[in-house]
């Protein structure tokens, strides 16, 4: 390993008290979009990697375990996969899982930031690995909150993969019981709202209490999961909402099955993965059954 002192770092601050240093092999890009500051570099460890407001997005050696548990687990629950929403994922790697599957016609990406999009087509093209110029990609740029506000589409699941609902972040008024309340109305009956939720470290999850709480008011069956990714140095959530079925309880046979009809092979989720994401520690179960805060 060559000594540290030939590094540039890139230091990203979990919370005042907490850093995680990544050396830095080369910078693509750096600066601003209109709704948020932009960093792409490249890392020994990590590869390629979207740092958005300070905070990593994806990386290029890791990024599939994140999608593909972001996605397939809401694809596997629901009925219908005809028409899928998008709510943010500018890299293209959530609208790349999601079109993998054949049943779906129609997949509606919505993000605020056209520029994040650009810079990820331009820097990051294997995020998308040819999804922006799918005939069933339907690409909005735009705030997934007018849009909610306006469309009037129908879709068997909507995927959540907005930046942190931290208080300066284009996405923060999207994490709001109104909104919430909004995305049901736009949900098939028998359909799957899935979003990344937060962190769900032993020190870190109550964000992701709160939102599986507020979830519970609006769907019968809401499912925390989660899973280590390691460019993000934590456990990260994810909630899956179903008024039809319990996505933890899904049956081994219906992941195989529906596993053996995506196009490519999958590098994290099976069935095994789906058991072992969706089964939760002790202090996390608690977490979640405690009463408090809603948005
Ligand atoms: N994996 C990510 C994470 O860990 O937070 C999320 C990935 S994706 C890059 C987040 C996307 O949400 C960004 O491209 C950002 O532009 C988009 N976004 C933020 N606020 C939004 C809003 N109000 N409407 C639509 N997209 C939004």
């Amino acid at each position: 390993m060559p000594k540290t002192e030939r590094w540039h770092w890139y230091v990203e601050e979990f919370f005042p008290t907490e850093q995680h240093h990544r050396a830095i092999d080369a910078v693509y890009y750096a600066g601003e979009t209109a709704y948020q500051s932009i960093g792409i570099i490249e890392t020994p460890v990590f590869g390629k990697m979207l740092i958005l407001d300070g905070d990593t997005q994806s990386a290029q050696n890791d990024e599939k375990i994140y999608h593909e548990a972001l996605v397939h687990p809401a694809l596997a629950g629901t009925a219908d996969r005809s028409e899928v929403l998008i709510l943010g994922g500018g890299e293209g790697a959530t609208l790349r899982e999601v079109l993998r599957h054949p049943g779906v016609k129609r997949c509606t990406m919505v993000d605020i930031d056209g520029d994040v999009v650009e810079l990820s087509k331009k820097y990051l093209p294997e995020w998308s690995a040819g999804a922006f110029t799918d005939p069933r990609a339907r690409v909005v740029i735009g705030d997934a909150l007018a849009f909610l506000a306006n469309d009037t589409g129908r879709y068997g699941a909507i995927v959540s993969d907005l930046t942190e609902p931290l208080e300066d972040s284009p996405s923060n008024p999207l994490f709001s019981d109104e909104v919430f309340r909004n995305i049901k109305t736009r949900l098939r009956e028998d359909g799957v709202y899935v979003l990344q939720a937060s962190t769900a470290g032993f020190h870190n999850m109550s964000l992701h209490a709160k939102m599986a709480r507020t979830l519970r008011g609006y769907y019968r069956h809401v499912a925390s999961f989660y899973t280590h990714v390691p460019a993000f140095d934590n456990d990260w959530a994810f909630i899956a909402c179903s008024d039809r079925l319990d996505l933890a309880r899904i049956e081994e046979a219906a992941v195989d099955a529906y596993c053996a009809q995506l196009r490519g092979e999958n590098f994290f989720y099976d069935a095994e993965t789906h058991r072992r994401i969706f089964a939760l520690p002790l202090y996390l179960r608690r977490e979640l059954a405690k009463s408090g805060d809603t948005f």
